[in-house]
């Protein structure tokens, strides 16, 4: 009997839409095949939820995302909220629900497709292959850490305070997430910090390195934050998976996605902690916002969604099989010269959003017949 799967789908604005649509028919596709049973629930959030509801997101949307075996988020934002008050504008649902839902790991990979290789600003023998997975802690760290605030000092100057904190259940339970990772991947971890001149730095240092007996088999190695700025430029080769705090973590990030070239294809993950009956919260979003440029137009690029999408079969649905062939079937269509407007490239083939859909939808059909 097949297991029924919940995902709870939040399309949000712009593009999001547009996007999530091309999911939704994948998702239909696995259904009609019998391949899985994914019940689909699907509620507003960002704008379409302040039209909708007063709010940015709802109560509602949020205990659904707690139930269901993981979240699809699109994109939120847009210039018609912008001058909502900063409390209920669109970007606020998005940072509530990550907070209402646990979501303290935060997986971004950085993967080099062949086809797309000329579209990265790094030598082509730099980024050829490349295939680096990102764990930021997501909910610590100086952007949560107390005191904050603009002080007014006794001899009147302004101090701007912000204060980075890590206890060592945080730094265990992100580290943890990025040694499992690594065990289905290259077997390496890679942690990130100031311990140089940072006390939250040498703690998260000697943590990891306290949590690696449990990991003996995995290679462990540690490296100053500002150091990995520069080696991800100089051999990003040399990294599997990079494991580091909030603030470094949101620059790394960035910066490794960016060996890519392209905004188009970036999936993420946003994780919370299992709890004892197995279930984890889960959110996936594509790494790009709404996008309003291109917004009801048929232009936007697909992938990123369709690549969440498989992150979320491999870590949340447990359909690693499908997920590989979501994979192959981005890597395939590339490999054909199909391509939309962002990702265009002299003799290529411009497809639309929904055609990009349905060329990975073929691309589907031909590898599950292939595996049968
Ligand atoms: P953006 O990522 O929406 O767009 C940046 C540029 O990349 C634009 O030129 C856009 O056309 C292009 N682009 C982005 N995604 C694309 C895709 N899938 N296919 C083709 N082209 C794509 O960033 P922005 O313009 O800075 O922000 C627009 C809105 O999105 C803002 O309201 C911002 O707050 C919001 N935003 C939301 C998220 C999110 O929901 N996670 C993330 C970033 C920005």
């Amino acid at each position: 009997m097949t297991t029924t799967r919940h995902v709870l789908i939040t399309p949000g604005d712009g593009i999001g839409p547009e996007v999530m649509a091309e999911v939704k028919k994948i998702i239909a596709w696995i259904n009609d095949e019998n391949l899985s049973h994914l019940q689909v629930t699907e509620c507003p959030i960002g704008g379409a939820s302040i039209d909708a509801h007063g709010v940015p997101v709802t109560d509602e949307t949020i205990e659904l995302g707690k139930k269901a075996d993981c979240v699809l988020l699109g994109a939120v934002g847009g210039p018609k909220w912008n001058d909502v008050d900063y409390a209920i504008r669109p970007e606020a649902g998005l940072l509530k629900i990550r907070k209402e839902l646990g979501l303290f790991a935060n997986l971004r990979p950085a993967i080099v497709f062949d086809a797309l290789i000329a579209a990265s600003t790094l030598k082509p023998e730099i980024v050829r292959g490349l295939d680096i997975m990102i764990v930021r802690e997501l909910t610590g760290g100086v952007y949560f850490g107390e005191p904050r605030g603009i002080f007014n000092m006794p001899n009147g100057e302004r101090q701007g305070v912000n204060t980075q904190t890590y206890t060592t259940s945080e730094i265990h339970r992100v580290a943890r997430v990025a040694f499992d990772l690594a065990r289905k991947r290259n077997n390496k971890v890679c942690s990130c910090e100031k311990a140089n001149v940072m006390e939250s730095g040498k703690l998260w240092r000697e943590e990891v390195t306290k949590l690696h007996v449990d990991y003996a088999d995995v290679e462990l190695t540690h490296m100053y934050a500002d150091n990995c700025a520069m080696q991800l430029l100089r051999n990003p080769h040399q990294f599997d998976v990079i494991v580091t705090d909030n603030l470094f973590g949101d620059i790394l990030s960035d910066e490794a996605s960016m060996l890519t070239g392209s905004l188009g294809m970036l999936p993420s993950a946003s994780l919370g902690e299992r709890d004892k009956s197995g279930h984890q919260n889960a959110l996936y979003e594509p790494v790009h916002g709404s996008a309003p440029d291109i917004a009801g137009q048929n232009k936007a690029n697909p992938l990123a969604a369709i690549l969440s999408f498989a992150m979320a079969l491999r870590f949340s649905l447990d359909l690693p099989a499908l997920a590989d062939h979501i994979d192959a079937a981005a890597r395939n269509v590339l490999d054909k010269g199909l391509r939309t407007a962002d990702i265009m490239a002299e003799g290529c083939t411009l497809l639309s959003t929904s055609e990009m859909g349905d060329a990975i939808i073929n691309e589907l059909k031909t590898q599950v017949k292939k595996a049968a």
